[in-house]
């Protein structure tokens, strides 16, 4: 199974908007195709995206006796990460930001989120992802242990018990603090509260190039998989750049202070 991470990439302003942090991601709509537009919110299919299923259903071919449920795993893979992404996005507009893009790529999703400045709307508009997949861990498990006839195939017993796993699975890795992975933006919402926006993103980055960086080491040593390591690079990359902007964040308000005193 290839990993999603779904995050919400907002241009990550700071509350006094003197540097954003500009993340490394794509348009939400160029180069990929327009899916369905639900409450308003444009979600959007990268191209990539098609490639990289049939390589990735290739690779779980061999679970499943018929084709049709490694495609059936990959497609609700991918169900899964937009409810999530959809989580996101309302959440944040339910704290008075905004939200109208989603898009899916072979990496998994990204909500399109500008969050109002403060701490305890972040903390909201990240979480409510995370807690889509909390929630769908009892309704998936009633719904296939009392929606699955008592005579399903292998095959369907087979994606009932792996689409469990895959939900709890994107619970687990999306928190993991590794900004801006959902669990390295939590951490800095949650320091927000007592530090301050640009110190916050100092440590949450700071822990999360230091998370990262082993992450991508254990991917690849353990499981050797291209699309994971190249994944937990992405994030390492906009991870470097949170990292620098806080760093010119705290630099420039040092320099301010000493011009003030
Ligand atoms: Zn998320």
């Amino acid at each position: 199974m290839s990993l999603a991470f779904c995050s919400p990439l907002d241009d990550c302003s700071p509350p006094n908007g003197r540097q954003d942090v500009l993340m490394s991601v794509p348009h939400p709509q160029q180069g990929a195709f327009p899916l369905f537009k639900f409450k308003d919110i444009q979600v959007s299919l990268h191209w990539s995206w098609l490639l990289v299923a049939m390589w990735q259903i290739e690779r779980q071919r061999d679970t499943y006796e018929h084709l049709g449920w490694a495609i059936a795993q990959y497609v609700s893979l991918f169900a899964i990460v937009l409810l999530h992404e959809f989580g996101h996005s309302f959440a944040t507009r339910q704290v008075g930001g905004t939200s109208d893009n989603i898009l899916l790529w072979p990496f998994g999703g990204i909500a399109y989120v500008k969050a109002p400045p403060r701490p305890g709307a972040h903390l909201w508009s990240i979480a409510a992802g995370p807690l889509v997949n909390l929630a769908l861990i009892p309704v998936l498990w009633l719904g296939f242990r009392y929606g699955l006839p008592q005579d399903a195939s292998r095959d369907a017993q087979a994606f009932a018990y792996i689409l469990q796993y895959i939900n709890v699975f994107l619970l687990i890795f999306n928190i993991l603090p590794i900004y801006p992975m959902d669990g390295g933006q939590i951490l800095q919402a949650l320091l927000w509260f007592k530090l301050g926006y640009a110190k916050a993103l100092l440590i949450a980055s700071g822990i999360g190039l230091v998370g990262g960086a082993g992450l991508m080491v254990a991917l690849f040593y353990y499981t050797q998989s291209v699309l994971s390591t190249l994944m937990v690079g992405f994030l390492l990359i906009n991870c470097w750049k949170a990292f620098q902007a806080s760093r010119a964040m705290l630099a420039a308000s040092a320099s301010r202070q000493t011009m003030e005193g």
